[in-house]
């Protein structure tokens, strides 16, 4: 399945206030690999919300990446990184599922691989 497309003036889907174009387009696109754990973990939020399954599954650690992924019909309502700390973001996740608001609190780990930052698990919290 393709990504969803995203008009490149918009707010970009992370939250981050910028227009996509200079926020997580480049990361999503391949031009440019995120630069922090950070940048990286905001790109991958913004390719849950576009569906690009491949996107996240390139930048998952091959000892914990799944076989496949389903991203399923999750309406994703904002994203806030609450602490950024060495190779840890912890963040707060906002969707809405069978008619309900939720959150997801989850402190991501991230490792440098290559010159190239890759999600390797997180923790709820
Ligand atoms: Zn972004």
């Amino acid at each position: 399945m393709s990504p969803l497309p995203y008009p490149a003036f918009k707010p970009c889907p992370c939250g981050s206030r910028k227009k996509y174009a200079g926020c997580c387009a480049p990361c999503l696109s391949g031009e440019t690999p995120a630069e922090t754990p950070e940048a990286l973990m905001r790109s991958r939020y913004a390719a849950y919300v576009l569906q690009d399954a491949a996107y996240l599954l390139a930048t998952w650690h091959p000892c914990t990446r799944p076989a496949e992924l389903r991203l399923g019909h999750t309406g994703w309502l904002g994203l806030t990184v609450r602490r950024t700390e060495g190779d840890t973001v912890s963040f707060t996740a906002r969707y809405q599922e069978g008619g309900q608001r939720q959150s997801l609190r989850e402190r991501s780990t991230f490792v440098q691989e290559g010159g190239r930052w890759l999600y390797l698990d997180g923790v709820e919290g």
